[in-house]
């Protein structure tokens, strides 16, 4: 099968925080080689246990302001008082490649994405019930009393835009989602668009005279 011309797609996945976004993205990657991630930039604080250029690309509040006014960033938001943002230059050379890719990133983002790429695939991953939520926070072990507070008031806005994404996924059983969001990728292959530009020439001869 020729893969001439394609060009990977865009596939955002939007969550409250706990919800299990970032667990569920690392076994979606890991079982999908067609998949990669876009490692964003941050100004929050460098979580124990989280390495630098791994799962975020941690820079100062100055860098990201310059990033941001030279357009470095494809789209970018604050969350959480904090500055998030995807590398353009990122996002093309995983494009490129031929490989789809995934952007962790907040509602704000999402819809950014959707209007510069259209044909952005935009998933909203949601918890169960808001107690699941607050247990998945406390249970990660990685935020303070206060900060999950802020996280799960900051929550019910972030889930209150689920009906802007293409798709919902309900992390209950986290096999279920992961198969759920296999599902979504698999079909978004499939669309006409993407099948166009990957079987051109195959197409091209089935309808030859
Ligand atoms: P977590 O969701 O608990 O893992 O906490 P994080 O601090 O890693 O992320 C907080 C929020 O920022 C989440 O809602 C993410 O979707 C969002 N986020 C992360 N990276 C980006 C980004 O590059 N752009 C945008 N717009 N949002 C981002
Ligand atoms: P996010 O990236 O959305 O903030 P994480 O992937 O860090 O979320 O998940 C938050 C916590 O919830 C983690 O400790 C993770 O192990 C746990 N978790 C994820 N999915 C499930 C699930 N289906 N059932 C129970 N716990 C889960
Ligand atoms: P990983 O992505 O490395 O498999 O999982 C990351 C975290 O998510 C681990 O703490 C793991 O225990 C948790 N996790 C993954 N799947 C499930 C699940 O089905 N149920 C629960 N309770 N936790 C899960």
């Amino acid at each position: 099968m020729s893969a001439e011309g394609y060009k990977g797609r865009v596939i955002t996945i939007s969550a409250p925080s706990g919800a299990g976004k970032t667990s569920l993205v690392r076994a979606m990657v890991e079982s999908d080689p067609g998949l990669a991630v876009s490692i964003s930039h941050t100004t929050r604080m460098q979580r124990p246990g989280e390495q630098n250029g791994i799962n975020y690309h941690f820079v100062d509040t100055d860098t990201f302001i310059r990033m941001r006014d030279n357009q470095e960033l494809v789209e970018w938001a604050k969350v959480f008082d904090n500055f998030y943002g995807t590398s353009r230059q990122q996002v093309d050379a995983i494009q490129q490649s031929g490989k789809d890719v995934i952007l962790e990133i907040d509602w704000q983002g999402a819809r950014q994405m959707r209007q510069c790429q259209p044909d952005t695939c935009s998933i909203f991953i949601l918890p169960p019930s808001r107690a699941a939520l607050r247990d998945r926070l406390t249970g990660r072990g990685q935020d303070g009393a206060e900060v999950i507070d802020k996280r799960m008031s900051e929550a019910t806005s972030e889930m209150s835009h689920y009906p802007e994404a293409d798709y919902i996924v309900m992390n209950d059983n986290f096999d279920t989602a992961l198969a759920d969001l296999q599902a979504i990728v698999r079909a978004m292959r499939l669309e006409k668009a993407s099948q166009g530009a990957r079987l051109a020439s195959t197409l091209r001869a089935l309808v030859a005279d």
